[in-house]
């Protein structure tokens, strides 16, 4: 190899925004078939909003299940997380605003995170007077269902609805049932449709993957242009690079772009990382690639920058 065809081609990387580790990445594009595309923050924004809470009749009101539920997220870390608190701590102007009373966040005691399922604490808040100590959970119904937490069968089947729509929900319990449901959107970045096609162009598949639920998934897809067979959601934190392992064994060489702390261990399995420079420290140590302006555009360009590089030099 010419090392200076390979020093020109990282140089011109960093001037589009494209940051190479080392010249050897070039090499590995080459034969890169498949390109597995992380769902939050990667080809969405990674900015959730809060668009509804879904309260059973009889129960606890809307305001009520979002200041306990934004006393917990508070203290996490997530993008629902968030938009949460975000939302708990601003008041009423919608269906979604808090009433104005917030929890501070020395109210909430024993907060635990579980990835890819959901956080909880016990919260400590005054209510028509008298104070009160409850654990307060928010998440998955599955991770709810397996702690004995149910939920009413009509606000089961308008969970669904939210999901089916594509909107990304997680349930907020108490005292052993759920008291209501937080929807949530996360706007497509406006360039992923274009990349997804250009990744295309290139002889790349495209893949989607995400610990989100399968209705929010495949609304992302159809919008970007992703085969709803090439969807893998519900997948957990630790078993996303089980899906580039898998791919790897039926014969792939797997391109992956992420953004979180929880695709640390693919970016690393794939056989080219690319990370988003707009994501966590995590993401981008495990990377052979950073794309420094946070814009899927840069993954096409990335890949055609080394297959130009690498026909100078043969
Ligand atoms: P992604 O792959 O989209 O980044 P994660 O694996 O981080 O998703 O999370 C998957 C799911 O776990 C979320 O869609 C949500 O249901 C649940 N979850 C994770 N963190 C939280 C949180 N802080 N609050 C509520 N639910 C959460
Ligand atoms: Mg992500």
């Amino acid at each position: 190899a010419t090392p200076t065809a390979l020093l020109v081609g990282t140089g011109r990387g960093a001037q589009l925004g494209v940051l190479i580790k080392g010249p050897e990445m070039l090499e590995q594009t080459r034969t890169v078939d498949t390109v597995v595309l992380d769902k939050t923050g990667t080809v969405t924004e990674g900015r959730m909003a809060l668009v509804d809470v879904l309260v059973p009749a009889g129960g606890a009101s809307a305001a009520e299940v979002l200041r306990y539920a934004g006393a917990v997220e508070q203290l996490a870390e997530h993008p629902i997380a968030r938009a949460v608190a975000d939302a708990a701590a601003t008041p009423a102007d919608g269906p979604v605003g808090g009433d104005g009373v917030v929890i501070g966040a020395d109210q909430v005691h024993d907060f635990r995170a579980e990835a890819g399922r959901g956080v909880s604490g016990v919260v400590r808040a005054a209510h028509s007077g008298v104070g009160l100590s409850r654990r307060v959970l928010v998440g998955r119904p599955t991770w709810l269902a397996e702690q004995g937490v149910t939920a009413d069968e009509d606000l089961a089947a308008r969970f669904a609805a939210a999901e089916a729509d594509g909107a990304t929900a997680v349930a907020a319990a108490w005292d052993g049932a759920v008291r209501g449901v937080l929807v949530l959107r996360d706007p497509v970045k406006e360039s992923s449709r274009q990349a997804v096609a250009e990744l295309r162009d290139l002889g790349l598949r495209p893949v989607l993957l995400t610990g989100d639920n399968t209705g929010a998934a495949r609304a992302v897809a159809r919008e970007v242009g992703i085969a709803e067979e090439d969807v893998v959601a519900e997948v957990l934190p630790a078993d996303k690079v089980d899906v580039v392992r898998r791919l790897q064994a039926d014969g792939h060489r797997v391109a992956m772009v992420g953004d979180g702390v929880n695709d640390a261990a693919a970016l690393a399995a794939a056989d080219l990382g690319l990370a988003m420079g707009t994501g966590t420290d995590v993401a981008i140590e495990a990377a052979d690639v950073t794309l420094v302006r946070g814009d899927l555009r840069a993954a096409p360009q990335a890949v055609r920058l080394s297959r130009r590089t690498l026909r100078i030099i043969q």
